[in-house]
């Protein structure tokens, strides 16, 4: 696989000191780091809770795991019929053509499996993906997901996508990529020529979780995607310490809705080993999306989503507004600020015939 040329450098040890650089040489042992120099330069060093520090700098708490994380958090092994595939959901695949990312996320959900030394899906290995993907005339959607399909070259992507656009059936791909935010200048004309097709309709989504990620270069790289006709959404993942608060949200996709970026999803932190310090509880959550709720448009709002351990699928999980009430004739309804309000359904009279 012809991979990046640009290797992405190591990201430099965090707060080294003492007894703690050997429990640093023990995470970078266990999991992928890398940064990327467009990130790293984000970084204030004297700000100890730095959200792109937490993000990417190794952290001796990784080495801590609780009992109910999970190597395969969200149960992709279980769907895999073949290397490079998770067909979890009848009409979408997921493809994996390789499993290098530009930067190396600390609460990534597929941390022990991203990494620049996995393997990558070979000639006869794609063939055999896309012989999959031909003999299920049920598949509309093929993702390409983590390692990052942006890191393969335009010629390799252009060959990819090509096969996909000649599988009738195969309406949308989508690519899941982190490069827009964390290597912009990748995202280079060739590459965004690369992604028009003459059949599918390729769609981009872009990971990104601080308003500061999205730099004026970051920017630019949306607005080469989306000039050429093709869809941007995002998809955050809600971390403490990075963006556990209402304004950093509102920050965020206020901004991605500024560079015409459709915010998808605000995912639940999954169950990775070694990121309980990352996580928040579901009612927090919540709490975090109806503040959310209360103060931004429609169009601003992501879709709140919790991947369901053990490979049952993304549901999801914001808050409700609606439930049915006492009596059972009818609705209680919340509005934005708490306050209840009685619904009737009203549809007519019944009619029999
Ligand atoms: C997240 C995911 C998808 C995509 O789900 P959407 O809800 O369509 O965004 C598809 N397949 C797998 C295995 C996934 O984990
Ligand atoms: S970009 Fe995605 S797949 Fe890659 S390390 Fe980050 S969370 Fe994991």
């Amino acid at each position: 696989m012809d991979l990046a040329d640009r290797p992405p450098r190591a990201a430099p040890p965090a707060r080294t000191t003492d007894g703690e650089a050997a429990a640093l040489a023990e995470v970078a042992r266990r999991y992928a780091t890398a940064i990327t120099p467009a990130l790293a330069d984000l970084i204030d060093p004297a700000d100890p809770a730095d959200p792109i520090a937490r993000q990417f700098l190794p952290d001796p708490r990784e080495l801590a795991e609780t009992p109910n994380e999970r190597a395969d958090p969200i149960g992709d092994a279980a769907h895999s019929p073949l290397p490079g595939l998770i067909h979890r959901y009848a009409d979408r695949v997921l493809l994996t053509l390789h499993h290098a990312c530009p930067v190396y996320c600390r609460f990534c959900f597929r941390r022990t499996r991203v990494g620049p030394g996995g393997a990558a899906l070979d000639a006869a290995g794609l063939d055999a993906a896309l012989a999959y993907i031909e003999g299920h005339p049920e598949i509309w959607e093929v993702i390409l997901s983590g390692g990052d399909p942006l890191l393969v070259s335009p010629r390799r992507l252009d060959h990819v996508l090509g096969r996909l656009d000649a599988i009738a059936h195969v309406g949308v791909v989508r690519l899941h990529s982190r490069v827009p935010v964390a290597d912009p200048g990748r995202v280079t004309a060739g590459l965004v020529a690369a992604l028009r097709r003459a059949d599918t309709a390729v769609w981009m989504s872009v990971h990104t979780n601080h308003p500061r990620e999205l730099t004026d270069a970051a920017a630019a790289a949306l607005a080469r995607l989306v000039d050429a006709g093709v869809p941007v959404v995002s998809q955050t993942v809600l971390l403490r310490g990075v963006n556990d608060d209402p304004a950093v949200l509102e920050a965020l996709f206020r901004r991605l809705v500024r560079l015409r970026v459709k915010p998808y999803y605000l995912h639940h932190p999954d169950a990775a080993p070694g990121t309980a310090h990352f996580r928040l509880s579901l009612g927090e959550g919540q709490a975090i999306a109806g503040a959310l709720r209360g103060r931004l448009s429609g169009l601003c709002q992501p879709t709140y989503v919790l991947d369901i351990p053990g490979g049952h699928g993304k549901v999801p999980v914001g808050p409700c507004y609606a439930r049915p009430d006492r009596g059972g004739t009818g609705w209680t309804v919340a509005d934005p600020a708490g306050g209840l309000h009685d619904y009737r359904d009203d549809i007519g009279t019944p009619q029999r015939d």
